[in-house]
Order: C-alpha cells, then structure tokens, then sequence
C-alpha cells in the first residue's frame, strides 16, 4: 500500500497541520513538510474522512540573525518578530515577503491549505486558554522539559516570551511576574512593563508553543523532520505536555527525512546554500516535486538534483503515466497512489507522448515553437500542454542544464578533420540513412548497423557524430536527436565531412 494511504487506520476525522518559518526564502528542503502533508490530506479525504488541512506560518518567530540574504542594517531588527519587520524590499513586512511567493507555489503545485499566521493565533486569542492552561502548571511543565530534554532550564527561563514593547524584542525580556493574562517583564534594553498575553505581545517559547497549537487547533496529524523527532526532542516533550498537561492525544506523528542537494548536502534558508521552491517551479517541471515526495517513503532521504537527475524524474514519471494507461510497464504496486498524489490537479495526466529530454534538445536547436511543434506534434495530442512545457524547456536549459546537455550546432558548410575510418564510417552511416524511414528508432538502429558494418569502436563511431553536429564528444541520445534535427541538416553535415 501507498505510504500515505497505510498511515490511517480509522476514519476519524483529521486535522493535518504543517508548520514552516518565513524567515527567509523557502526552499526545496521545505517543501518535504507541506507536501507530505498534502499528500497525507489527500489520502484522508479518499478514505472519506471530513479532513482540515493547515499551513501555520510562524511568522511572530523572532529574527534569529543578519542572515547572508540580508543588509547589515537589519542588526536593529534582531531579536523581534518576523511580521514586525520591515520587508527587504521596503513593501510591507518581512513575514509576508517570504510567504508570499510561497504560496504562489503551493498554487501552482496544488495543494489547497487553510494559511494561518501565528501571529493572529496570539492577537485574536486563539492561544490564551493554552497559555492560561501552561502557565497555571508552570512548575510540572518546567519539570516535564526538564526531564526529556535532559537540561536544566536557565534561571532566567519562563513559559512564555514577552515582547519589549520599547525596542521591539522577544529575545532579550524576562519574565519578573507570571500571571495570568497580564504579566510583568523587564527587558535588557533597560525598560520594564506589563503585557496582556490574550491580545499578542509575545509568544510561547517553541517546545510550548507546539502542543499549545495541537490544543487550540485540534489538530490530529503532524509531519515533521527528524530533527523535531529525535529522541529528547520538540515532538517528545510536546507529547508529553499534550498528554499530561492539556490532557490530549498528541496527534498521529509522521517523522520524514531530509532532501538532500546534490554537491551541497542539507539545505539551509539562513546560509543562503539552497533552490527557493518558487525559483525551481518557475524553471522546471513542477509535477516532479510532488513525486518525489509521492514516491519516495517519507523514511527515505532524497538526493534532489535540477540537472542530469531532473531528466532521470521526467522520464520516469512518463513511464509511470503510460504503465497507468496500459501503454508500458512499470514494478510499482502503488502506481495509481503514486500517480494520483504527484498529480497538479485532481486527476491523473495522459503521458504527454514527448520526453522532457527530448524538449531539451529541441529547444536548442529551434528558438521558434512552430518548427518543434511540427516535430513533436505527431506523437502529442495535447498541443496546450506541450508548449507549456516548450517554455519551461526552454527555462530550465537556461538555468539547470549542466554543461554536458548544452550543444550549439555547428553550420553546414563547416569542415570536421576526421580519419580515414572515420570517414568510412560516415559514408556507411550516409547510405544506411538513405534507405531509413526518418523515426528515431530507425535512425537508432541504422547508426548501430553502420558501426557494426564500418568495424569502428562504437563510443568513437558515436563520437564522430556528435564531433560533426555540435563540435563535442557526447551529447543527446542520438535516434531521438538526428531525428529532431531532421534529414536535411544531418545528410548535409555528412557531405560537408567527407
Ligand atoms: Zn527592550
């Protein structure tokens, strides 16, 4: 069974919640969390739960640093909360910033989830029967930390952060008085006063404020990364509380592993060393991220790379696409799970009849769409959706494509030096392709042939095919390639070789 339908043994009703920081661009690694909980939604609402979907943005989150992405001047906003802060581009706050081409992402991938602001949880008083419930078992709550995480909490420590209604912190106040709902601070800045925790000012330090939201949400499921799952962890000690102090069930815990960047490893928005999901949707094609995730056990890690391995992805998602239509076949016992979940709407797409891989190469030998569509268009019904992905083809060669994909063509009339079985080779290659029928699969077979025929090594007979075309070693899959450059061109680069 499809991982995320073996996750539900009742039907119950579910309250799935995600939580990620807007603290800077949000990045592919991100997308782990929200996407398996959409992916989780969806398997909840095909067993016919009555299911709620929630993404909080923790956007009251103090700025932790000046992070790499960030002027220096944002120094004075350190410390405060993040949808307090000017936006680095001057148009409204810092929160709103980074979530705003976030959602525009989780549009274009197709996850439809209730967008809440922690911030308004605080103000509108969502969260104070929590905090109320937190700060009269102040001392059991401080033990329960305490003994699962195995540290002592600092003297300084309290349940909940008040904002320094002078300089803006939340980092650099301490509690003096906790009581319910109006409490007394003082802050390093010098100043001391008094905040009403049921109308915002401040939140609860993270380790609290996770079973807080579990309470005031209801929320039933959480997926989360390993690092909150770790034995003494956030997910631990919120258990804990959920069940002694809020006396609720904790909600059904998915713990998923991290997607790791090819060359760079984990990805980390404050180092500035990542892909912004909104930057690769733009420039690739988006259904992949849904099925790596789809896919893949949440258990697994997953090595993600937008060059080579994105072609790799494409590939096999058309594969999976022609196994569920009859056309292919594929060893996946959850190809219509698999398939269903990766989907960018709520049905599962036709294979579009054309690789990606094979757009690649068209796109760099025609910058007009007509002369591709006149190629592609024999085996493409979905003439829509195909110049979509043209365009995107065209995005990705410019941003992803590593060097050993780009080729330039070399002119007809341009000299190649070649040896005399180089040669012979050639002119065997040009009379096999003189009685080929112009398909890939023909001009596939008739290059074998001619190599097998001319006695030529076969890396250097294919070489010697690249050397005329584009003046480089390797290049695309030759049948597929010759074929997009058609006949003309490729018999003309032969004669202007021999
Ligand atoms: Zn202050």
């Amino acid at each position: 069974m499809h991982w995320a339908d073996a996750f539900f043994k009742d039907n119950s009703d579910e309250t799935i919640s995600t939580g990620i920081s807007p603290s800077g661009p949000i990045h592919i690694g991100n997308m782990r969390e929200i996407l398996t909980g959409d992916i989780l939604f969806k398997a909840s609402l095909r067993k016919g739960k009555n299911s709620r979907f929630i993404y909080l943005c923790d956007d009251a989150d103090p700025l932790r640093k000046v992070y790499p992405f960030l002027p220096e001047s944002y120094i004075q906003h350190v410390g405060k909360p993040l949808y307090k802060i000017p936006s680095p581009d001057g148009n409204g706050v810092y929160s709103e910033y980074f979530l705003r081409p976030f959602l525009k992402t989780l549009d274009i991938l197709n996850v439809k989830v209730e967008v809440i602001r922690s911030s308004s949880l605080y103000s509108s008083g969502v969260m104070s029967e929590a905090i109320r419930i937190i700060f009269e078992n102040y001392r059991k709550v401080s033990e329960i930390l305490r003994e699962i995480s195995g540290r002592e909490l600092s003297a300084e420590w309290a349940p909940f952060n008040p904002e320094c209604e002078s300089c803006g912190r939340i980092t650099t106040t301490s509690v003096e008085k906790l009581s319910y709902p109006v409490l007394t601070y003082r802050c390093r800045c010098g100043f001391s006063g008094q905040v009403d925790v049921t109308k915002g000012g401040g939140k609860l330090p993270w380790r609290l404020e996770w079973p807080a939201k579990w309470f005031a949400l209801g929320v039933t499921t959480e997926p989360f990364g390993k690092d909150h799952g770790a034995s003494g962890g956030s997910y631990d000690t919120g258990a804990r509380i959920a069940t002694e102090i809020f006396r609720i069930n904790p909600p059904k815990p998915l713990m998923f592993e991290r997607i790791l960047l090819k060359g760079v490893g984990v990805m980390h928005s404050s180092t500035g060393v990542n892909i912004a999901a909104n930057e690769f949707i733009e420039n690739a094609p988006a259904e992949t991220l849904r099925f790596l995730m789809s896919k893949n056990q949440p258990s697994r890690h997953i090595n993600f790379d937008p060059g080579i391995g994105l072609l790799n992805i494409t590939d096999e998602i058309e594969k999976y696409k022609r196994a569920y239509f009859g056309t292919d076949n594929v060893s996946e016992e959850n190809l219509e799970s698999v398939l269903l979940y990766s989907s960018l709407s709520d049905t599962i797409e036709k294979p579009l009849g054309i690789s990606f891989r094979h757009l690649v190469t068209l796109v760099q030998i025609y910058s007009d769409n007509s002369s591709i569509l006149k190629i592609a268009g024999k085996s493409v019904e979905d003439t829509e959706r195909l110049i979509k992905l043209i365009e995107v083809a065209r995005k990705w060669v410019a941003k992803y494509a590593p060097e050993e994909l780009l080729f330039k063509l070399t002119p007809v009339g341009t000299s190649v030096k070649l040896n005399e079985m180089e040669k012979n080779f050639l002119q065997m290659l040009k009379e096999g392709l003189a009685e080929t029928e112009w398909i890939p699969e023909g001009i596939h077979n008739c290059i074998h042939e001619s190599i097998k025929k001319s006695g030529i090594d076969q890396e250097n007979g294919f070489s010697v095919i690249y050397r005329i075309l584009i003046n480089k070693q390797k290049g695309p899959r030759l049948g597929y390639f010759l074929f997009g450059l058609g006949r003309e061109f490729v018999e003309g680069r032969i004669n202007d070789c021999l």
